[in-house]
């Protein structure tokens, strides 16, 4: 049995603009609303919907990030920015390059070699998050 490669593989742009930092921080306060008004919160992963006394999918062991201190504007652009503060990502674990499609945007790749476990460095670490925040689309990160 070999290992198998994991990782992410996504385009983003080569720098995150005010404007899309504005648009995902308005989007994940909706959703950290959203979550405390409903007391449930749906699975970044698998799309299953859980209740808050859980922060782990039931359906497929995916963690999800407590968003209930989030409650305004202003902590969810804080919020946002910790996010991208690391965008783009330049650990050991990523290599990228410039699309050839799009001028301005770069393709990320961050993962490992894997004999099961999750990969543990800090780039797919850092993608990680990014995807699982539920506001890459609103940073131009897919
Ligand atoms: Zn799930």
């Amino acid at each position: 049995m070999g290992a198998d490669m994991s990782g992410y593989l996504v385009v983003g742009p080569r720098k995150i603009t005010e404007k899309s930092i504005r648009k995902a921080a308005s989007a994940l306060l909706r959703k950290a609303k959203a979550e405390v008004k409903s007391s449930s919160w749906t699975c970044e992963n698998c799309g299953a919907v859980m209740t808050m006394d859980t922060s782990v999918c039931k359906s497929c062991g995916y963690e999800h990030e407590d968003l209930s201190s989030i409650g305004d504007l202003l902590t969810a652009k804080a919020h946002v920015e910790q996010l991208i503060a690391d965008w783009p990502p330049d650990y050991r674990d990523v290599t990228s390059r410039s699309s050839p499609f799009s001028k301005g945007q770069i393709i990320v790749f961050a993962g490992d070699m894997s004999w099961g476990d999750e990969p543990s460095g800090a780039g797919y670490q850092t993608l990680k998050r990014i995807m699982a925040s539920g506001v890459s689309k609103e940073l131009g990160i897919l």
